[in-house]
């Protein structure tokens, strides 16, 4: 026999332990079960925080989610030492109203800004509106006067 003790239905202690839970003898089922459902938990987290970084850092959120959910906590420290997508990023600017294009050398800039920080030019003046907030009628979300659209529920602006 030696010092393995193989487990069996008719263990004492096993026997114990199931009627004290009142369950039937699947004990090693379940523990699989309990390993599995934490895993999923794991996955699921893991997938959630590899979101939250891609979001931030402009890149595919469907793809950093299977990503830490497959990779779990290599799939979270892949996606924090992946490179931003400064497009995405500065698109997602220009749509809050924050950056511009410049008219002469279309690189992205403050929507204020008087000079380009990238060829020099001047820089029309800009439609004081552009610059004043506006509150949709909607959602009462506060919007800036470059979005001709509501950043929250995306309905046009308003005249009335
Ligand atoms: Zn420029
Ligand atoms: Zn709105």
């Amino acid at each position: 026999m030696g010092t393995q003790r193989v487990v069996s239905d008719n263990d004492p202690h096993l026997a114990l332990f199931t009627s004290s839970i009142g369950s039937r003898p699947k004990v090693r089922k379940s523990e699989f079960d309990m390993e599995m459902t934490s895993l999923l938990v794991w996955s699921i987290v893991f997938a959630f925080i590899a979101t939250i970084i891609a979001n931030a850092k402009g890149l595919s959120l469907g793809k950093w989610a299977v990503i830490g959910f497959i990779l779990g906590p290599i799939g979270v420290i892949w996606s924090l030492v992946t490179p931003k997508n400064e497009a995405t990023l500065a698109k997602r600017q220009v749509d809050a109203g924050e950056l511009k294009a410049c008219p002469f050398c279309a690189e992205h800039i403050k929507i204020e800004a008087a000079i380009c920080k990238h060829c020099g030019k001047e820089q029309p003046p800009i439609d004081p509106s552009l610059l004043e907030k506006w509150v949709c009628t909607h959602c009462k979300a506060i919007c800036k006067g470059s979005q001709t659209s509501c950043w929250v529920c995306n309905k046009p602006r308003s005249t009335a």
